[in-house]
């Protein structure tokens, strides 16, 4: 104890408890290893404190409070050892637990003390009959010692136990066997505190004094352990209560009394002694000495703690570890959420590898009850009671028992928002201030390119890309859904309301294979005149979506001859007919059924190297497995191939690999083996170049989306429309084709499928030397003699006179007027609504009845070239008479024979119509959008004259109908009794040389301001005439009269003085299609 010990420390032992008082210090013991002195409350909890200040550090119950306090504290590399007495408990020094034990045989402890093997084993004894060995590194009790004697204190000294009973006596304890060696009688009534360092133990003690009273001796007794025996008693007057040995100085030591005297004195020159005060306004209760001897600590009856030593050096240990701290909290990156460029996404989410539970699949969300309705307060306050319950008045505005629908206002939503009519559109652009485009147009609700971060197709569910869309009806029928809406693209999409409307995505795939669009366009322009032959509609559905450019199309001509071909119905192709078979498998037959027709039927073609496959591979590994036997057939060189699979549930995880489909293969057929490679593989057998490879590139391929319970299942196609672009362009440039519904998507969208609901259906590769070469020279060799082909040369009563090929061949600039009349084959599907509503599920279907075309121009304009009956295969629901003129006879085959109608097949009909198309022919007629609706032809706008265009005012709203125009500007009354097509395309071709007239002469403005107001006092209406007089038009008559030319110009004799029926012709006004005739009719 150097000069300038003093006190450095003093803290208030914290109490038990928040609230509860202050309880004194249990036991003291500075740590072995590093800097913290370690103390005990009456309540089994250990604390420790930290350094010179005595920062608190751990704090942990050892035991339950039941067991008293805690009586000692041992230390070894592991932890902290606390004793109480009933059990011993082990932590490290952070606290957390090692090992506790309880023991029957633990019922009076008071001391514990390490054993000859060093900290792995400690002697526990007390005031009890055994004492009891455990091993500290298992925490177990290892062997029962027992003992004639009770020990209150144990000191370990080099060499053995050093154990106090309470009698006052020291027993020297063999620290191997435990057997008593020596017995000391210390002190006569009670030994007060007990240590042992080196070759000595140092005692102090109580006697008993004369009136009765326990004295502390004043002198500390000394035992030398080498010589064993006693040594001189150290004197010390004030009364030695607590004494300990320094520990690094062998003959030292510091004795202290209760008020706090404390003296160092040498055991070896008891005479001089170094004193010192600690100062307290109570007892002192207790002194421990740290292993280095450069602190002390004092524990007194004020429940404080205090520390000496030297200010300047005090420390605990001598090559102490560091005290283990807790890590610093990450520091949490500050966020400005004031800040508009601050993604919300830096909250990060926890990451997840399966599916959140909160992402249920629709199919297991049930609806519950809601709660029921509260009832008003003041209702309950006005109940009477009586045994059985309570009642009142019923004051709601239901019945007793009616029970409230309280759901009412949560309506069934459709899952994907449908545009406005067109009409709509229109009426609100009208009402809008001049100039402003509608709201829809300002902002698109359907953004064009999908971001690539979160594809669609790992969606759980069927995302609103891939649901099937239902066309709606306004009463003006189709022409009035905007199907703009659903497709920006410069593709055209397919409506998907006509039967057999599954083909769609195998057709757009096919459209999208150069070497298939080739074929079937070359083929539709030769001569080929089967009724029955699907690779003359391919070709024509081929170039009306090539020059449609992105309006939707729909295949119904196609179709309709698909439901008609002799082997559809056996093979299960007619969705009309059906027989249970999903879709999916119904387009794969499909697909092989056309392959099968285009290589039978037209091998004298260009195009002979079709093979259509099918995959029936067991357990495909990989992609490469399921394909060669598709195109193992070494005798053929294929030029594509076509994967047909049933993709069976057995192999859907392999599809649902990222990455499976490869976007290019090569095929190399060797001594008739036959071998697959794609990515990397497929790289290197062509940089090496020794065997023949060829090279595939995937061109579309069509996926089943089954939408589960909710949605309608249905096909989709996605298309790498970079294979048929007129360039190669440098990468993929896939699109989704979801019937009218298109939209670029990503590569990785397009070849990712999702096992749940997105599954391949067919998948085309062609060879890749054909990628971007799109044969146009069809147009140049165009066989057009059809047109010039009389089918009734002999009838001299014809309506017609067909073109002569030598004098008025039909070229880029003719311009003929068309007219057509068509029937119904089927009635509306409504639905009717319980509040008078009705929806129009399907609408009306039209066959093409008659084509009337004339001439535009030239000696002979006016006078008709084509005028072609159509044989209809369908059953005609309703000839429409009235507006169409045509009667059931018309279309009779014998009748029509008597008449000199010339009565074909569609084919040829539409055939000399597709030919004037592609001959660069100009078509003028009136409203002729609808005809060429039904038609199913599509017709650029440059090769378009539209009389109800060129006679509109776009503000007026209102399109004027070819009977108030040509009354209005001719001066003529037609559609009197009935439309006649001829009659009406020459009816158009008079206004157009009328319009032409005005635009020359200037006045063109000021004429449709005239119409228009003509047709406001009128009402656009032809003023009504009497009944009186009429001639019933019976037919139109023949050209060789030499009437119909000149009635075509406007001088003839046809209908001068007619009636008109009331009603429908009255109606024909808008852009309307003849649903809304109908409607108004009936
Ligand atoms: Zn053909």
């Amino acid at each position: 104890m150097d000069g300038d010990w003093d006190e450095v420390a003093r803290i208030p032992f914290p109490p038990p408890g928040i609230r509860a008082l202050p309880t004194p210090v249990t036991c003291l013991a500075f740590d072995i290893s590093q800097e913290l002195l370690w103390t005990g409350n009456e309540y089994g909890r250990v604390t420790s404190f930290y350094g010179a200040k005595l920062q608190q550090y751990t704090s942990f119950k050892a035991h339950t409070s039941h067991d008293g306090g805690v009586l000692q504290i041992l230390f070894n590399d592991k932890g902290v050892i606390a004793l109480g007495a009933r059990g011993v408990h082990m932590r490290n020094r952070r606290g957390a637990p090692l090992w506790s034990i309880r023991h029957d045989d633990m019922k009076e402890l008071r001391c514990m003390s390490f054993t000859s093997k060093g900290t792995s084993e400690i002697l526990v004894a007390g005031e009890q009959e055994k004492m009891l060995v455990i091993d500290t590194v298992k925490g177990e009790v290892t062997k029962h010692v027992s003992t004639d004697h009770k020990y209150k204190i144990m000191r370990r000294s080099s060499r053995n136990i050093c154990a106090a009973t309470p009698g006052g006596s020291v027993h020297i304890i063999d620290s191997i066997n435990f057997q008593v060696v020596k017995m000391w009688n210390a002190h006569t009534a009670a030994i007060n505190d007990m240590d042992a360092q080196h070759d000595f133990i140092v005692t102090c003690g109580y006697s008993l004094r004369q009136q009765g009273n326990y004295m502390p001796d004043p002198f500390v007794n000394v035992f030398d352990l080498k010589n064993m025996v006693s040594m001189s008693p150290i004197p010390f007057p004030a009364g030695a209560a607590y004494v300990r040995m320094h520990p690094r100085m062998s003959t030292t030591s510091i004795v202290m009394s209760q008020i706090g005297q404390m003296h160092v004195v040498d055991l070896m020159n008891p005479n001089t002694s170094n004193v010192r005060q600690a100062n307290s306004l109570s007892y002192f209760s207790m002194i421990e000495i740290a292993p280095s001897g450069e602190a002390v600590a004092l524990a007194d009856g004020d429940c404080s703690i205090h520390l000496w030593g030297s200010p300047s050096k005090i420390h605990f240990t001598e090559f102490g570890r560091p005290v283990e701290t807790a890590d610093a909290p990450p520091t949490v990156p500050r966020i400005d959420f004031d800040a508009w460029e601050t993604p919300l996404s830096s909250i990060g989410m926890p990451y997840y590898r399966e599916v959140l539970l909160s992402a249920w699949p629709g199919n297991m969300v049930t609806e519950i009850g809601l709660p029921p309705v509260k009832i008003d307060p003041q209702v309950l306050a006005t109940l009477q009671e009586r045994e059985w319950g309570f009642y009142g008045k019923n004051t709601r505005p239901l019945r007793r028992n009616q029970v409230e629908d309280i759901r009412s206002n949560e309506s069934p939503q459709s899952t994907l928002k449908h545009p406005k009519f067109l009409s709509e559109k229109a009426r609100e652009l009208a009402k809008s201030p001049a100039g402003t485009p509608a709201p829809e147009e300002i902002f698109p609700d359907l953004p064009l390119v999908i971001h690539d971060s979160k594809l669609e197709s790992h969606k759980i569910e069927v995302p609103e890309l891939y649901q099937y869309i239902e066309i709606k009806y306004s009463k003006f029928g189709i022409d009035d859904f905007d199907f703009g809406y659903f497709n920006k693209s410069q593709y055209s999409g397919l409506q998907n309301h006509i039967v057999n409307a599954y083909a769609n995505p195998l057709l757009q795939i096919m459209h999208y294979t150069p070497l298939i669009r080739n074929i079937a366009l070359q083929h539709a322009a030769t001569a080929c005149v089967d009724e029955m032959c699907l690779l003359c509609e391919l070709g024509f559905l081929f170039d009306m979506l090539d020059k449609a450019e992105g309006e939707a199309c729909q295949a119904s001509n196609f179709t309709k001859t698909l439901s008609y071909h002799p082997d559809s119905g056996q093979l299960g192709l007619r969705e009309e007919e059906p027989h249970g078979a999903p879709l999916t498998l119904v387009l794969q037959q499909l697909a092989r059924f056309l392959l099968r027709q285009m290589s039978q039927n037209y091998s004298t073609m260009v195009f002979k190297n079709i093979q259509s496959f099918g995959t029936d591979s067991q357990s495909p590994a990989a992609f490469e497995e399921v394909i060669p036997p598709l195109l193992r057939n070494p005798r053929i060189s294929t030029n594509f191939a076509l994967a047909i699979s049933n993709f069976g549930t057995e192999h859907r995880h392999l599809w649902a690999t990222p990455g499976w489909l490869p976007e290019e293969i090569g095929i190399i057929v060797d001594n008739g083996n036959f071998f697959c490679y794609e990515g990397e593989d497929l790289k290197l057998h062509l940089q090496r170049g020794i065997h023949n490879i060829t090279v595939y590139s995937l061109t579309g391929l069509t996926a089943n989306i089954d939408g589960g319970k909710q949605q309608q299942s249905h096909l989709v196609a996605m298309a790498n429309v970079a294979h048929s672009a007129p360039a190669t362009p440098n990468k993929s440039q896939w699109y989704l084709f979801n019937d009218f519904h298109v939209k670029a998507i990503p590569t990785k969208e397009a070849l990712t499928f999702n096992t749940s609901w997105k599954t391949p259906s067919v998948i085309i590769y062609q060879v890749k030397s054909a990628n971007n070469r799109l044969d146009s020279s069809w147009k140049q060799n165009l066989d057009a003699r059809l047109l010039y082909l009389d089918l009734l040369p002999a009838r001299g009563d014809k309506t017609y006179q067909t073109l002569s090929r030598d004098h008025e061949p039909a070229g880029s600039n003719t311009v003929v007027a068309i007219d057509t009349e068509f029937v119904k084959i089927a009635q509306p599907e409504v639905e009717m609504h319980s509040d008078g509503n009705t929806k129009i599920i399907r609408p009306t279907v039209h066959a093409l009845a008659r084509t009337s075309i004339v001439r535009g121009s030239g000696m002979d304009e006016g006078v008709p070239f084509i005028d072609d009956y159509i044989l209809i295969n369908e059953k005609v629901v309703d000839y429409l008479t009235s507006y169409s003129g045509i009667t059931p006879e018309d279309l009779d085959k014998t009748v029509a024979a008597e008449r000199g109608h010339n009565l074909v097949p569609l084919k040829i009909a539409y055939k000399k119509i597709w030919i004037l198309l592609n001959l660069g022919c100009k078509f003028l007629g009136h409203g002729l959008k609808q005809d060429f609706r039904v038609i199913n032809i599509y017709v650029p706008r440059a090769q378009v004259i539209d009389t109800s265009d060129l006679f509109f005012i776009k503000e007026r709203l209102r399109k004027l109908s070819l009977q108030f125009l040509a009354h209005t500007i001719l001066k003529e009354d037609i559609q009197l009794h009935t439309h006649d097509s001829i009659e009406d395309a020459r009816t158009a071709l008079r206004l157009y040389r009328k319009y032409q007239e005005y635009a020359e002469a200037g006045i063109l403005e000021t004429m449709l301001q005239e119409i228009y107001a003509k047709g406001l006092a009128s009402n656009f209406k032809p003023p009504v005439r009497t009944a009186a007089g009429i001639p019933v038009r019976t037919d139109t008559p023949p050209v060789s009269d030499g009437a119909g030319a000149k009635a075509g110009m406007g001088t003839g004799t046809a209908p001068s003085t007619p009636s008109r029926k009331s009603g429908p012709s009255a109606l024909a006004l808008t852009p309307i299609s003849t649903p809304l005739r109908e409607s108004s009719s009936g």
